[in-house]
């Protein structure tokens, strides 16, 4: 029976530069093929790391290179490109891998913003560096005109920290749905969606870019929450969860339920900013409804996955 599915794709589903995305970007649409074959309905979310910090330095570079013409390019707009480059090559590759085999489906990226709350406490404690290194007299300066924060980073030089706040909702879901509902494979949340903010309050419409960066795990546990999916995959650069990861009592998981992960993840088992955000997104999305269930497995492993032959299966 088809399920429909919330797809987070990792760092190794789309490379570190343009050559690396075209190569990757085919294994990670076959790996997707498969699963839209199989008859489930696909929603794909990515993150944008690499691609993010290259468009964010050269807008940098731009800057620098003549201030007078070329204002800052705001971290907001830079997430935007990000969403529109990767979502161009995923969305050829996986409409050129369907029709390969026969399926005729469109396929589209939906730029994406999701709400953050400007009361979320990230904004009081931004920890996640971003951009080009510089130097300490780059950075003093930096601080002064823009107001950045700026940490030294293990002695290799001065970066920009941002906030990395919770995703409340998503402003396109009901686009997105629409989509969804009359058959499209969808690309959303690219980078964990553009953050913006509602200024002004009340009646207000005016969503403002927030300088920040939302973790795609968590986006994409908000947007496989309101499309009602019935599974969360996240795929990374690991077949399993492991407990005790990378020491000798090492211990891969085929099933975790949210109390067994909700006492490893207090004893640590789980890297901030790799494993814990996704073991925590798993959760989440476990706990959300009755029936759903979240799975952290390979790429290449997506379809062994969901026929419960492999990965790490996440339920309430
Ligand atoms: P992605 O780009 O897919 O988000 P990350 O590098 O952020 O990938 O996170 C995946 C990585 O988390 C794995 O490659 C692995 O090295 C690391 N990791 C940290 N803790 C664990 C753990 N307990 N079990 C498995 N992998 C872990
Ligand atoms: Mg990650």
């Amino acid at each position: 029976m088809g399920k429909r599915i919330v797809i987070a794709l990792g760092g190794n589903a789309l490379g570190n530069n343009l050559p690396e995305q075209m190569v990757a970007i085919e294994q990670t649409s076959k790996a997707i093929a498969d699963l839209i074959e199989e008859g489930h309905e696909v929603i794909i979310a990515h993150g944008n790391g690499p691609q993010v910090g290259m468009i964010q330095a050269a807008m940098t570079e731009l800057t620098r290179s003549n201030p007078e013409k070329y204002i800052p390019c705001p971290l907001s707009v830079c997430v935007a490109m990000s969403q529109g480059y990767i979502g161009y090559d995923l969305q050829n590759g996986l409409r050129e891998e369907l029709l390969d085999r026969g399926i005729d489906k469109p396929c589209a990226t939906v730029l994406t913003q999701v709400i953050v709350d400007p009361e979320d406490p990230a904004f009081k404690n931004p920890t996640k560096p971003i951009g080009s290194f510089m130097t300490k007299e780059e950075a003093d300066k930096m601080v002064e005109e823009r107001g950045y924060t700026v940490v030294e980073d293990s002695g290799r030089g001065y970066r920009r920290v941002v906030a990395s706040p919770k995703p409340q909702s998503i402003e396109e879901i009901e686009t997105v749905k629409a989509l969804v509902n009359a058959g499209h494979v969808v690309v959303a949340c690219g980078g964990g969606g553009i953050p913006v903010i509602h200024t002004g309050g009340g009646h207000s419409h005016h969503l403002k870019g927030a300088a920040a960066v939302v973790d795609k795990d968590f986006a994409s546990c908000v947007l496989a929450q309101q499309l009602d999916a019935d599974c969360l995959i996240i795929l990374t650069a690991v077949e399993k969860v492991a407990i005790n990861f990378g020491k000798p009592e090492e211990k891969w998981l085929d099933d975790l339920s949210a109390e067994e992960a909700k006492k490893y993840m207090a004893e640590g088992h789980f890297a901030p900013g790799s494993m814990l955000p996704k073991v925590q997104a798993a959760v989440q999305f476990a706990e959300s409804k009755p029936g759903r269930t979240a799975l952290i497995t390979l790429l290449e492993k997506a379809k062994d996955g969901i026929n419960g032959k492999t990965g790490t299966a996440i339920h309430a």
